[in-house]
């Protein structure tokens, strides 16, 4: 009865609404014809049974591992690009992939679901993936609940697209300290932050971005730079050029530290710079 009454409101809200219509429009039998047409349509629309939810997006082979780059024979450098996936994100991937380089990428967990099938490419291309948290917070100054549910659903986010979690963490802003780092060695994460910034979210210059880099490509470097900010990726052709002038090969983080730290893989919890 309550459904019916409101169903008479309803309508006698819509042939109101009607009349109006006709009113300020010159109320034309076309006009009249053409909103109750439309509104037919749209009650059907509604009563249409919901199209089932897409299959998921299917991960990487559980067997999957990520080509490893020999750092201990070759003179490597790291590239790292924060905050993405974005809609650069592919352009960047075109870039590397012709220069055969492999970069880093600490990934936005919002974003990581934004852009699943780009998250994916990124690993499937040989790129290390690492959690940069799901909504960019400061974690130094958050509660442990906070810093807990950050990490969790970032990797989450990320182990839902590739079919695993990561291992690297980079905390926003670099802002790290022993309890943010307790809280990453429980999630199997080590703590990377970098050698080289290159400011690239305050000079959005491409001329100015690819010349800190340049100027930072050195063995065992972590450079910063962010994949969200076209300029960013604007300048990364002329720090690939560079680096093969230079002899350096362009690899994960993880393989970076190998040779440089001399570890099998990061340690997680620790805390690592570059050079
Ligand atoms: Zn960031």
């Amino acid at each position: 009865m309550r459904g019916a009454v409101r169903w008479g409101r309803r309508l006698a809200i819509g042939v109101a609404g009607l009349m109006g219509l006709m009113l300020v429009s010159g109320g034309s039998a076309s006009d009249a014809h053409r909103i109750e047409w439309t509104w037919a349509e749209k009650k059907r629309e509604a009563e249409r049974p919901k199209e089932p939810l897409l299959p998921p997006l299917p991960t990487l082979p559980p067997t999957f591992e990520r080509p490893k780059t020999d750092c201990r024979k070759l003179r490597c450098v790291a590239l790292t690009f924060d905050d993405g996936p974005g809609p650069d994100t592919e352009r960047l991937l075109d870039m590397l992939a012709r220069a055969k380089a492999k970069a880093t990428f600490f990934v936005i967990g919002l974003n990581a679901a934004q852009y699943p099938d780009v998250l994916l490419r990124v690993a499937e291309e040989g790129h290390e993936v690492g959690n940069h948290t799901q909504k960019h917070l400061q974690l130094t100054s958050e509660p442990d609940k906070a810093v807990d549910r950050e990490l969790d659903a970032t990797n989450r986010a990320i182990k839902s697209v590739l079919g695993f979690p990561p291992t690297l963490f980079r905390p926003p802003y670099g802002a790290t300290d022993k309890r943010v780092e307790r809280h990453a060695r429980d999630d199997g994460m080590a703590v990377i932050l970098w050698s080289v910034d290159t400011n690239d979210w305050e000079n959005r210059d491409s001329g100015v971005v690819a010349r800190r880099a340049v100027k930072g490509l050195r063995r065992g470097s972590i450079i910063l730079m962010h994949d969200i900010h076209p300029t960013s990726v604007d300048a990364v052709p002329r720090i690939l050029e560079a680096a093969r002038r230079k002899g350096l090969t362009l690899a994960s983080v993880s393989d970076v530290l190998a040779a440089s730290e001399g570890v099998k893989k990061p340690k997680p919890g620790k805390k690592y710079l570059g050079r």
